[in-house]
């Protein structure tokens, strides 16, 4: 058994905090262990709490047509949450809901090691971002390291909110632009045992 299956093992039986108590399935993630792209949201709602997966309600459905538009398929990808368990009326989570299922996201970056994250919620966006507005940093790339962080906005806003969809795509579509830019950086870097420092033109 892998790492990351062991991880889900533990996130189905996790009791660390009271969203265990509503929770039909807890809802782990899933994707490929190698994926590049990891996209990481807010909780479950109804539907995922009912199958245990992620993103498989409405705003799940614009996900995959979102992914369509880059000529992605979701089984290429590695979809998660922050938290793991659904909120009661998918009210926002806690404080301490959040600190307590930290580990399980950490872990799931750890092992995966992708090479972009796009944030998809506010609570993901905070990882990295944690005192900006979504309204003013979407869909610009920063570099963390070896990771490109991307932030975008929640495709469920979008759905309710039609101007935010343009956004939204226009967003999407910088995407292959920056694994491509990461990939020819890495080749670089291979070419050259001691690359001079090099200013990205996207990062
Ligand atoms: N919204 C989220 O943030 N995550 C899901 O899994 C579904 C909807
Ligand atoms: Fe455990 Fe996270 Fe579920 Fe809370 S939300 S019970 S910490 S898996």
């Amino acid at each position: 058994m892998s790492e990351l299956t062991n991880l889900y093992d533990q996130v189905r039986v996790c009791q660390k905090c009271d969203l265990a108590k509503g929770r039909t399935n807890a809802v782990p993630g899933e994707g490929p262990e190698n994926a590049e792209i990891m996209f990481i949201g807010e909780a479950p709602g109804f539907h995922e709490d009912r199958q245990g997966r992620p993103f498989v309600g409405a705003a799940g459905q614009y996900l995959d047509e979102l992914l369509a538009l880059i000529g992605m398929k979701r089984e290429q990808v590695y979809i998660c949450n922050v938290i793991k368990c659904r909120p009661p009326q998918n009210r926002d989570p806690l404080p301490e809901e959040l600190d307590a299922c930290k580990p399980y996201l950490e872990q799931q970056i750890e092992l995966i090691k992708p090479k972009v994250v796009l944030t998809i919620s506010r609570f993901a966006m905070a990882r990295w971002f944690p005192d900006k507005k979504i309204s003013e940093i979407h869909g610009k790339p920063k570099k963390f390291g070896n990771l490109v962080v991307l932030p975008m906005y929640h495709p469920a806003a979008a759905l309710h909110q039609p101007s935010l969809k343009r956004v939204l795509e226009e967003d999407f579509k910088r995407v292959p632009q920056i694994l491509k830019e990461l990939a020819s950086l890495r080749e670089e870097q291979a070419e050259k045992p001691k690359p001079p420092p090099q200013q990205l033109s996207m990062f």
